[in-house]
């Protein structure tokens, strides 16, 4: 690698590329990272981390109502959005900061540039200077996208933006089913916002398991925030101060506010991918095979910008794996099954393994667990909420094939059932562990019979 002016070069200083920049560097690559805008990525600096704080936030207000029944008078609480906004970017620029200092005491040099490719070798940064590597890894992420474009599209927000706002919006229209639709509903609504939340689907959270679906927009609703489905919003017209929403059915809808969370499609544009022959899937993301390579076979992908599972931990895995079969001599595919995940809304989803129409139509007996009951929390509370938990069991092999939480600690509940459905754990397993009393969690070891049992039609 001698005719080269590093080993590795990552375009891309998020969660995949800081991840594989460390650790090329560590196996003795000489490596170089480009970020054109902060170091972290989508996750630390305008996404993950920051969403999470603001949940953080938006919980008070519950607490605070719950706290009567328990006893406490609670003087009248205010809210104060420019000091969370600044309180959140203090730490943001502590993790970035962080995420710097690795890379340097890892060896590895960053360029604060944006960074495209010129042909299979050679990067060419901002300033014009090129960059010879004998390897390149692709970690440029994903972007929010707006769908199709409506009158007044200019007017409206991504998930970007609403970390910044300078002034906490009293009425927001969000359009969009997925997690940060949903995410940011939880949040706006419980820093005390009017919430909107617009999806053109019949149900929220598309590709999550139906009960938990639907349980969610309930619990949603119950909290205040209006869910309409079967709707989009058509236009965003400029009125007196705020904006009036048309929706696709003829009402508006006032907002200071308008959030578009449609989607995100991955960071390829003016790459330079064609000039260095990276072939594109048919979604438009970098084409990989199962150690992360492209059509190129010097040059790699890693991250949403591959869009397989577009989780942090995915980019991270990925980003480690690729280092380790290039410079480590231990090629590593990335096993992408059972990657638990959770929507961090009000009340909180933690998911992981199949659905129940998943399981229904891969096996040949599916068996469901449900429960459905109000948390102890709730009960002095007087708070009208209720937790679901689902267990999706093979019915021949008796393997939990999926766990769905809807309430309080369901992400955490789901980080660690995927350590027992990841090692192939049966329902026996779990029955035969001793209950942690008093806990929501405890449901998932004592729910002894099925409440329902799906047999597969055998196909002609
Ligand atoms: C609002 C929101 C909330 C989320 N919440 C969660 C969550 O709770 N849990 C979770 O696991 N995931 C969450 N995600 C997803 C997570 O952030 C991504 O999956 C993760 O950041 C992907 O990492 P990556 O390395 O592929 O890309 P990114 O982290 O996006 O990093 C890509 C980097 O490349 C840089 N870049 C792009 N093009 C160039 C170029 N040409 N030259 C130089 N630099 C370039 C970008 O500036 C960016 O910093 C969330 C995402 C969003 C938007």
């Amino acid at each position: 690698m001698a005719d080269y002016d590093v080993d590795l070069f990552v375009i891309g200083g998020g969660s995949g590329g800081v991840r594989a920049a460390r650790i090329a560097a560590e196996h003795g690559a000489r490596v170089m990272v480009a970020e054109e805008y902060r170091l972290g990525g989508t996750c630390v600096i305008r996404g993950c981390v920051p969403k999470k704080l603001f949940v953080y936030a938006s919980r008070f207000h519950g607490e605070f109502e719950d706290a009567a029944g328990y006893g406490w008078t609670v003087p009248q609480s205010t809210f104060d959005w420019a000091t969370l906004v600044a309180n959140k970017d203090r730490e943001i620029a502590r993790l970035e900061a962080a995420y710097g200092a690795t890379l340097a005491k890892a060896g590895a040099k960053v360029a604060k540039s944006r960074a495209v490719l010129v042909d299979r070798h050679t990067v060419q940064l901002a300033s014009g200077e090129r960059v010879r590597a004998a390897y390149i890894l692709v970690a440029t992420g994903g972007t929010p996208t707006y769908g199709d474009s409506i009158p007044g599209i200019e007017h409206a927000i991504s998930s970007n933006e609403a970390f910044h706002l300078r002034e906490f919006p009293s009425r927001v229209v969000i359009q969009g089913g997925g997690y940060i639709a949903v995410e940011f509903a939880g949040i706006f609504a419980g820093l005390g916002a009017h919430v909107t939340l617009v999806y053109r689907g019949d149900m929220i959270l598309r590709g999550f398991d139906d009960d938990v679906r639907k349980h969610l927009r309930v619990e949603m609703e119950a909290r205040g925030i209006r869910v309409l489905t079967g709707c989009k919003v058509a236009a965003i017209e400029q009125a007196s101060g705020h904006f009036s929403v048309r929706m696709s059915s003829g009402n508006h809808v006032p907002a200071d506010r308008v959030l578009f969370a449609t989607g995100r499609s991955a960071n390829v544009a003016k790459l330079g991918l064609e000039a260095a022959g990276v072939e594109l899937a048919k979604d438009g993301s970098v084409a990989v095979d199962r150690f992360s390579r492209t059509s190129v076979d010097n040059i790699y992908a890693v991250g949403d910008v591959t869009n397989r599972i577009n989780l942090t931990p995915v980019a991270i895995r990925e980003g480690h794996a690729f280092a380790d079969t290039v410079f480590g001599a231990k090629p590593t595919a990335v096993d992408h099954s059972n990657v638990p995940t959770a929507v961090f809304s009000e009340p909180e989803v933690g998911t992981v393994g199949l659905t129940e129409s998943e399981a229904r139509a891969q096996l040949v007996q599916t068996d469901v667990y449900k429960a459905m009951f109000k948390p102890l929390k709730a009960t002095l509370s007087g708070r009208s909420t209720s937790v679901l938990m689902k267990l999706i069991v093979d019915g021949l092999s008796g393997r939990v094939v999926g766990c769905h939480v809807v309430g309080e600690g369901a992400a955490e509940m789901a980080q660690l059932a995927a350590v027992a459905v990841k090692m192939g754990a049966s329902k026996a397993d779990f029955d035969a562990t001793i209950a942690l009393h008093p806990t929501a969690a405890e449901e998932f070891v004592t729910m002894r019979k099925p409440t329902a049992s799906f047999v597969r039609e055998a196909a002609e």
